[in-house]
């Protein structure tokens, strides 16, 4: 019996969990400390909550993909009801509405009329992303620019945290994982579900009404997706007719690697759960402690292929860079060339990227917020779509490929206030460690505002309101004793 357990999947997946954070912690100590950890989980938190209920979809022996597209018809719906006033009256609930009828329609094609749960949910998929192209219509914003400006008692659904650290989406995952459990472990219903897809024909005879049973799965699937998509826009501060448009193969993932069988009769809550968290960490770990998008290692460098995946290529050469180039100062670096050479006679370009630049600089300073976040690449977008030249086109570009492949690096000094780089001189103090000095002066005789003081052989100290932060005194330091924090 022992044997069983330790060898159960969930174990496994526990395991493997478990030498993730090993991996990555030791690979990159920032990873483990708790703010970074947790703020993390905002990033794959949607597929977590989905994955929970496709589970009961594919146990019955269906497949869901629709789940992704009722997110961001959710999503966009909210916004244009926050533009038209006043939906914010209803308790979240009410905005689950959607999702159950996406759901509960293409339940019954599947359950009441045979067709194919594939066949229905792909033809689903893309019903309710064009139904929300159509909503976004309604919208005074562009599709691709979304909806924000929402009220604080809307984002502070995701903004909340137990202890000033625990976000509210991980503590809302756990209540989730409880109903989950119980309704698929503990209860008839959750039997009935594992029966259908064993055998639907001996559950029908069994007394079970099974089309009933799959046409629920799928409402609980697609309410999971609407409720995915509140979350999401609640944090993101910005309603998206495509804000799930990349989660539905993660989420299948999720499903299949938490030991649900494809062919329905088996699968589990705790699993799926397990299954979730390991891709989401993975993919946080990966960016975090080895910051190379491995699939791009051996793109030839070439214009065409620079520009597919959203870089461009100049005439100056190559830059590498480390992890001591903070990802949001180079931005603002290259597009402060932009600003200087933009003609001026575009307004997208001549004022946008003024307008950029300040959302950077706010950033670096560690004044900004989330929204300013969201206005950064709204504006980008913007920028793109309507520049004349092609200077102005591609001024955003460096914006957007930091923005996309080191956005931990822009919510960290959004939200922690701190540069990973120790670039940024606004977020950063500059201090002695007392045990690693050994009072030579030599930092002091430096410091050109005379803000370090100390005895010879005494540790010295750093005024923080004379430092200027220029760093001379750690490149004189021989002991290693001055540090960026
Ligand atoms: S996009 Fe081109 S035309 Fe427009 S202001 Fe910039 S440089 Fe001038
Ligand atoms: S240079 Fe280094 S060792 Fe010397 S006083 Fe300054 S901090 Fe201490
Ligand atoms: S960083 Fe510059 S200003 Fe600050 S203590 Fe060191 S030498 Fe002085």
């Amino acid at each position: 019996m022992k044997a069983k357990k330790f060898l159960s999947w969930e174990m496994f997946l526990l395991i493997i969990l478990i030498l993730e954070f090993v991996i990555f912690g030791a690979k990159n100590p920032k990873f483990l400390m708790p703010r970074v950890l947790f703020a993390s989980v905002n990033d794959f938190i949607a597929i977590c909550f989905i994955a929970l209920f496709v589970t009961f979809v594919m146990i019955t022996g269906g497949i869901d993909i629709q789940a992704a597209s009722i997110v961001g018809l959710t999503s966009i719906i909210i916004g244009v009801g926050w533009q038209d006033g006043g939906i914010f009256d209803l308790p979240v609930t009410e905005y689950d509405v959607d999702g159950s009828i996406c759901g509960a329609l293409s339940g019954f094609f599947i359950a009441y009329c045979g067709v194919q749960a594939m066949v229905v949910t792909l033809g689903g998929s893309f019903l309710y992303a064009g139904f929300a192209l159509l909503v976004s219509n309604f919208s005074a914003s562009e599709a691709y620019q979304g909806i924000s400006g929402f009220p604080d008692s809307f984002k502070i659904i995701s903004k909340f945290k137990l202890f000033g650290v625990i976000p509210s989406q991980l503590l809302v995952f756990i209540v989730l994982i409880i109903i989950a459990y119980i309704l698929l472990h503990r209860t008839k219903y959750g039997r009935s579900i594992f029966l259908v897809g064993i055998n639907q024909e001996a559950a029908e005879y069994s007394g079970i009404n099974t089309r009933l049973v799959i046409l629920s799965t799928y409402v609980l699937s697609a309410v999971s997706a609407a409720f995915a998509g509140i979350m999401l826009t609640s944090y993101l501060g910005t309603a998206k007719s495509d804000l799930g448009a990349n989660l539905t193969l993660n989420i299948i993932t999720a499903v299949v690697l938490g030991g649900t069988l494809s062919t329905g009769g088996k699968g589990s809550v705790i699993g799926t759960a397990l299954a979730a968290l390991v891709i989401g960490i993975l993919r946080f770990g990966l960016s975090l402690c080895f910051r190379v998008n491995t699939q791009y290692l051996d793109i030839p460098v070439d214009y065409d292929n620079l520009i597919e995946i959203g870089s461009m290529m100049g005439s100056g050469g190559l830059i590498v860079m480390d992890e001591d180039t903070c990802m949001v100062d180079i931005a603002k670096f290259f597009l402060e060339f932009t600003v200087d050479e933009s003609c001026g006679k575009c307004t997208p370009c001549r004022i946008g990227t003024k307008r950029l630049y300040e959302l950077l600089d706010k950033i670096t300073k560690g004044k900004a917020t989330m929204d300013d976040l969201d206005k950064l690449e709204t504006l980008c977008y913007h920028i793109k779509e309507n520049a004349l030249c092609g200077l102005g086109q591609t001024a955003p570009n460096p914006v957007l490929s930091t923005l996309k492949y080191f956005r931990d690096e822009y919510i960290a000094h959004i939200q922690e206030k701190r540069c990973p780089a120790g670039v940024c001189k606004s977020l950063l103090t500059i201090q002695i460690l007392p045990e690693k000095c050994k009072g030579c002066t030599l930092c002091a005789r430096n410091c050109p505002t005379g803000a370090i003081t100390g005895k010879v052989k005494e540790a010295h100290v750093i005024d923080s309101e004379k430092c200027v932060k220029c760093g001379v005194c750690i490149e004189k330091c021989r002991f290693g004793a001055i540090v960026k924090k």
